[in-house]
């Protein structure tokens, strides 16, 4: 990709995290820690993942009110309509803006097999709920709006006809009333470049942010790659099996999502999403690489990954 010249009137590129409620009282301890790693580098904001099941959703919850309460963190909610009633939904959005949440991430969720489908069958419905909830609590927002996110797909997605149709969801979402977009996991820059031109060519208009994951862990990248319909990328998955123990596992997880987002950021990306695991020192590493510029630079820690 070309290297553009410093745009100095742009903003300064944006920086959000994701995060996952706990399963255990250890993960939750590696997550409260996480927490107060990632808070110094002054995040845009925090998203929080949000799931079918009762107890997740819970959790989900309860992290929320703990980045409203104990941080100066501004969480965005992910919420999905998958094996909902709109009734449910309506009363989902309304206590999460009761809560202080002025963030949602509308999705779908995953289709389980042999679950109930929900009365929403797609996330830009589920943005266009969202906003008419959001218009009958505009006093409690004192005029201002929620900010309302939705998925891209740089890759297709898996049960897409093509990567065009995507496009055209992507479109529609924006037309329901999203303000940005996050994303999913990708291998090569080529794919969020063509995503953001293919999206311009169609008339999307709203910041598309590239969504990192620094991969450090082999077992990690099989799953996710089954989770989101992706083929793993060989250069990665070798580097990941060859490496001789965890901290060279770890650096090669860094250089190569990091190498991503110089990528995107030099193709002109608003920000960067970074997928994090509840575990802060890849996310803070490579911060450190890609010298984002709002976050203080500091002297690169492992010069020898640093891309050719
Ligand atoms: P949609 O936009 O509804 O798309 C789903 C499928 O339907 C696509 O194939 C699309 O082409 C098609 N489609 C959409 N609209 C139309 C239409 N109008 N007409 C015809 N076809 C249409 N999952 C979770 O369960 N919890 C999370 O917290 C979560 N967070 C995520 C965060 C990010 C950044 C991303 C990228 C994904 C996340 N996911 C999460 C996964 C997501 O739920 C899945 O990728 C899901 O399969 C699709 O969600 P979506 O919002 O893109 O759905």
């Amino acid at each position: 990709s070309v290297r553009r010249p410093p745009d100095r009137t742009a903003p300064p590129p944006s920086l959000s995290y994701e995060l996952y409620p706990p399963r255990c009282a250890a993960s939750a301890e590696t997550l409260l820690r996480t927490i107060e790693e990632l808070e110094p580098t002054r995040p845009d904001h925090v998203a929080v993942t949000y799931s079918g099941d009762a107890p997740r959703r819970a959790g989900s919850l309860a992290l929320l009110d703990h980045l409203l309460a104990r941080t100066g963190l501004r969480p965005l909610a992910h919420l999905t309509c998958v094996g909902s009633t709109r009734a449910e939904l309506e009363e989902t959005v309304t206590s999460l803006l009761h809560r202080g949440v002025r963030g949602v991430l509308a999705l779908r969720g995953d289709l389980e097999p042999d679950a109930e489908p929900g009365e929403l069958a797609h996330a830009g419905d589920l943005v266009e709920l969202v906003r008419e909830v959001e218009q009958r609590h505009t006093a409690s927002l004192a005029g201002g709006r929620l900010a309302v996110g939705v998925a891209a797909y740089p890759t297709r997605h898996p049960e897409s006809p093509s990567f065009r149709h995507d496009i055209e969801v992507l479109l529609a979402k924006q037309r329901a009333g999203a303000d940005f977009a996050i994303t999913q996991v990708y291998f090569r820059p080529q794919r969020y470049e063509r995503l953001v031109a293919s999206a311009r060519a169609a008339g999307v208009t709203i910041p598309i942010v590239p969504g990192i994951m620094p991969v450090t862990e082999p077992r990690r990248l099989a799953t996710l790659c089954r989770l989101a319909g992706l083929r793993p990328h060989p250069g990665l998955a070798a580097a990941l099996e060859e490496a001789a123990g965890p901290a060279e596992r770890h650096r090669a997880g860094v250089a190569f999502a990091t190498r991503l987002a110089r990528a995107a950021l030099d193709a002109g990306a608003p920000g960067l999403h970074l997928y994090t695991f509840n575990e802060h020192r890849a996310a803070l590493d490579l911060l450190e690489r890609v010298d984002l510029p709002r976050v203080p630079h500091q002297p690169a820690a492992l010069p020898d990954l640093l891309p050719a």
